[in-house]
């Protein structure tokens, strides 16, 4: 080539390169139109590994592993499942028990120093930032929706059991698709629930254009855009014991297809969480075989969110533990002297003879536990022929319902060469997963979950926490107004708002602000942070009362 025909070939690459880039990628697009996030809780990597010899063949999981989760918390190298799902839903580590707000305490190294004004703070989700730009947005679990993990997308408290405050939140909250359990919450005392401010939530989702569905049938059926599915009062059955004792209730791949489904109906695209919520529970209860089974439910689900993302081509999938649960190992201090010959049959042979989750044989026994029946279960259902006299009694005084699987998953494990260390969490990295454009790799933190998934979907979380939660004093000061509270039904209070005779009352929970006799639906809920007292509202509450004169 010479000179001449050098300079004109490379002019043209240039000029094709800067045709194609602004065609295919302009400045202003945003890596991906979806965000699927796909969670197991207290996972780490051996319930994986214990999970895929289980099934005996490769896991969706295994397609798409790219790096690896940091996963200490603001003050702890052990994170509680609500800072961890504050750190993957807002990008910022928090402490035990926080949902949606900044710490009180930073201890752990590296960890940003918190300032005094900011503790207990609520700061935006990435639920919330998608749906401000117009995304449609959806949760699905299989413990109650009030859980730490969904709950961390989607309310903004520092105490993560107040599962009636949470539900409230949520429901003002205007998320598209939840699919999950825990209808108590829902209802007040009268009508069979636990709330004790007399409110029916249920009824508020109707009045808000909600289908709201209790069986897999009724979610199946469903066709629409805004639909509440609540398959339990409290949580939903472990997978394996789902075909026999709730036949009513979806899979979690089931409900992950339909919440995709629902949600890809909007054009500018969506937000899903989906969280396998009971693969933790189990762990605390050191039943394999619990893990076992929503474990390889959550593959399921993957591969439901998997086969989307590689039809649409424009879907991110991200899939992750927040942190893992027991310390389970393959091998246990029974096998110190022969662990390098353990044989598959070994491991896997008792656990596949299972045929119900220790929660599920607290359910198969009922009332009967004399000892003839507890043999005869256990023999027929996992081929336990051989239970000591203390394991009969253990079976006799046990707990019942989630905490009895802490009774038969230790048997169960002595018998399968699995060890545990304890029944609490651990502080160990976990696999990362992901697939689709933006797709992050190597050794990330929880925090850049959030990031990575506003990046994405194109808004900006710092912006999204100036729109969504300002102080309210300050602001409403900033007009020339003054705060106070209507405690007079202290269940439900009222934030006052007023300047000389105008008035407006915004409900705490709720995403209500009414002026005069119009009743607004402001794009995010005003909060109370019991433990300073302090009110946070939407930059429009203070916007629309500028624009009504005052
Ligand atoms: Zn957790």
């Amino acid at each position: 080539m010479n000179n001449q025909v050098k300079r004109f070939f490379a002019a043209f690459v240039l000029i094709a390169f800067l045709v194609l880039t602004t065609m295919s990628a302009p400045a202003w697009a945003a890596p991906a139109k979806n965000v699927i996030l796909l969670m197991t809780d207290g996972t780490s990597s051996t319930h994986i590994t214990l999970s895929r010899w289980y099934k005996g063949a490769p896991l969706a999981l295994d397609d798409i592993l790219v790096g690896g989760l940091r996963t200490y918390s603001a003050d702890s190298l052990i994170t509680d499942s609500a800072p961890a799902a504050t750190a993957f839903a807002t990008g910022f580590k928090s402490n035990s028990k926080f949902l949606g707000i900044l710490p009180e305490t930073t201890t752990t190294p590296g960890a940003p120093a918190i300032s005094p004004n900011d503790q207990f703070k609520p700061v935006a989700t990435v639920l919330e930032g998608a749906k401000l730009i117009g995304k449609s947005v959806g949760l699905v679990a299989t413990s109650n929706i009030q859980h730490a993990s969904p709950g961390g997308f989607s309310s903004h408290t520092p105490f993560r059991d107040r599962y009636p405050l949470i539900a409230k939140q949520q429901v003002y909250e205007d998320i598209d698709v939840v699919l999950s359990a825990g209808r108590q919450y829902m209802l007040p005392k009268a009508l069979g629930g636990t709330r004790d401010d007399g409110i029916n939530l249920i009824d508020v989702l109707k009045s808000h254009d909600y289908s709201v569905v209790n069986s897999r049938d009724e979610m199946l059926a469903f066709k629409g855009n805004k639909l509440w599915g609540l398959f339990a009062a409290d949580a939903m059955q472990f997978e394996m014991d789902r075909k026999d004792l709730a036949p009513t209730e979806p899979s979690l791949a089931e409900m992950t297809r339909k919440a995709i489904d629902t949600l890809s109906q909007n054009e500018k695209g969506f937000f899903l969480f989906v969280e396998a919520s009971k693969v933790d529970w189990a762990a605390h209860a050191n039943d394999p075989v619990g893990v076992i089974s929503d474990l390889l439910a959550y593959d399921d689900a993957v591969k439901v969110a998997l086969d989307f993302a590689k039809m649409d081509g424009q879907t991110l999938v991200m899939a992750f533990a927040d942190h893992g649960t027991g310390g389970i190992s393959i091998g246990n201090k029974d096998f110190y002297k022969i662990y390098d010959k353990l044989p598959f049959e070994a491991v896997l042979g008792p656990l596949k003879k299972a045929t119900y989750t220790g929660e599920g044989m607290d359910q198969v026994l009922g009332d009967n536990r004399s000892e003839f029946n507890i043999r005869l279960q256990m023999s027929q259902n996992y081929s336990i022929d051989d239970l000591t006299s203390d394991e009969i009694t253990a079976i006799q005084k046990g707990p019942h319902k989630r905490a009895f699987a802490g009774v038969i998953g230790p048997m169960l494990s002595k018998r399968s060469a699995i060890g545990w260390i304890y029944t609490g969490h651990t502080g160990e990295d976990l696999f990362l997963y992901a697939y689709g454009p933006n797709k992050p790799t190597g050794l990330i933190q929880n925090t850049d979950i959030a990031k990575i998934t506003a990046q994405s979907l194109g808004f900006d979380l710092a912006a999204t926490d100036r729109q969504l939660f300002v102080d309210a004093a300050k602001a409403f000061a900033g007009i020339d107004a003054l705060t106070r509270f209507d405690d007079s039904d202290p269940a439900n209070p009222v934030l006052i708002v007023e300047k000389g005779i105008l008035r407006a009352s915004l409900p705490i929970d709720t995403n209500l602000m009414t002026v005069g006799k119009t009743t607004y639906r402001l794009p995010g809920i005003t909060v109370q942070i019991a433990k300073t007292g302090k009110v946070y509202v939407p930059q429009k509450a203070v916007d629309l009362l500028k624009s009504n004169g005052w």
